[in-house]
């Protein structure tokens, strides 16, 4: 049993019959469910019930699958320990007495925990891949575009992609196979060129691929995780696959482009969350002003305040050029270099995040810290691409996640060599 995985367990059965028959799903709590609570673990939106599901909320319910809860998270999706959340952490179910990851840390304890089979994360900068390392599980970031984000609470919307999680790959691609798909309600969705499905891919060889290994995303990274990251990728190499050391310059200013961007987004999409249009609402007297400040400082946490005055202020007259338009210059250098080298190599593979699952309340009080442990996981994000996480075991004992990158559109091969990683 998880400590505080849920923050809502009400069930929605399914509507339908196919793929998911008999399984369980755990849904974080920022994609919307028709009739039950979605909080995005904020005070913000304590009483919010949506009036409509989101679409992958629809297809799983079509496919059999049942709805068992919402998960706990990082404040609108703010954070990487779960421990931003309005109704406070989750404790890691493989790792007692360490956070979960986030910031979807419930459904990555869920399934953890055997508490669900298959659950659904949002993935903004790690967020799926970060607590599947942390607790042990395996997670995917799907490309840009293949599955639709209507319903889910914005928080940056040119980074974020819904994701499976489960035990396994399989249970990974067995969701994949039933969310993802163009949506007339999200433009932004594309057909995948894919024909096959994403389970069929698990028996693939993989012994003419290259994976390449970016120094950069090994710098720093404590011996335990590079044990844990070394044994798993000698399992791809003894299944023949070919593995060499790279450099990517463009990785290094990643981090620093990803939480410019992100909290720019976050300032803008967060705005109608005002007491007035949209969630908490403080019986106040005065102006316009001071019933919003009201509204707004009482409903939001402070971690979310943190991100919301970055954000206003690096798009702000006068200071937009040096910090949005420099972000985004980094982001498509890394684009571009990212394209050059997947003209060389068929993947890319790092330790998922550079630390082991950090102690309860560590490092909610050091944001920096927790910021740079994202290192390894924004650059997928900023890229638009796919990345899986896949756990292997460090030397102390404690999970770690090896993940596996690729060009836009290349999950099946994320499984067939998340798979070899895995077995
Ligand atoms: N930890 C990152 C952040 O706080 C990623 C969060 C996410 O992917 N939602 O922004």
């Amino acid at each position: 049993m998880s400590t505080n995985a849920f923050i809502t367990r009400s069930e929605l059965s399914s509507t339908g019959s196919g793929m998911l028959d008999g399984h369980s799903v755990a849904v974080k709590d920022n994609i919307s469910t028709e009739g039950v609570l979605t909080t995005c673990a904020s005070k913000m939106l304590a009483d919010y019930v949506p009036p409509y599901s989101a679409t992958v909320v629809d297809r799983i319910l079509n496919a059999g699958g049942t709805i068992i809860g919402k998960t706990n998270m990082d404040e609108f999706g703010m954070g990487s320990t779960t421990e931003t959340s309005a109704y406070g952490p989750t404790e890691n179910p493989t790792a007692p007495g360490r956070v979960p990851g986030g910031s979807s840390g419930g459904s990555a304890a869920a399934v953890a925990a055997g508490e669900a089979d298959l659950a659904l994360g949002s993935d903004t900068g790690g967020s799926i891949r970060c607590p599947a390392a942390f607790c042990g599980v395996v997670g995917l970031k799907p490309t840009y575009g293949l599955v639709s984000r209507y319903g889910l609470v914005a928080y940056a919307n040119s980074l974020e992609q819904i994701g499976p999680m489960a035990t396994d790959v399989k249970g990974v691609a067995q969701l994949l196979d039933v969310i993802a798909g163009v949506d007339e309600r999200d433009a932004t969705t594309k057909p995948s060129p894919e024909t096959s499905s994403y389970q069929s891919a698990l028996d693939e060889p993989v012994d003419d691929i290259t994976i390449g290994i970016p120094n950069e995303l090994l710098e720093g990274v404590g011996e335990p995780v590079l044990d844990g990251f070394e044994a798993g990728i000698a399992r791809l190499e003894a299944a023949g696959a070919q593995t060499k050391s790279i450099s990517i310059s463009s990785l290094e200013p990643a981090v620093q482009a990803y939480y410019v961007i992100a909290v720019s987004e976050a300032s803008s999409n967060l705005a109608r969350f005002d007491g007035v249009r949209y969630g908490h609402h403080e019986e106040t007297g005065g102006d316009w002003h001071e019933v919003y400040s009201k509204n707004r400082s009482t409903g939001f946490g402070d971690e979310v305040k943190r991100r919301i005055l970055l954000g206003t202020f690096a798009l702000s007259a006068g200071y937009q050029d040096r910090y949005y338009q420099q972000a985004q210059h980094a982001r498509a250098w890394l684009q571009q270099e990212l394209e050059t080298v997947f003209e060389s190599v068929d993947l890319l593979a790092s330790p998922t995040m550079p630390v082991e699952p950090f102690p309860l309340g560590e490092a909610i009080e050091d944001p920096m810290t927790m910021y740079r442990a994202d290192r390894n996981t924004v650059p997928v994000n900023l890229a638009n691409t796919p990345a899986i996480s896949v756990p292997v075991t460090g030397s102390s004992g404690l999970p770690v996640g090896l993940q596996l990158i690729g060009p836009a559109n290349s999950e099946r091969a994320l499984f067939s060599a998340g798979e070899v990683v895995y077995s």
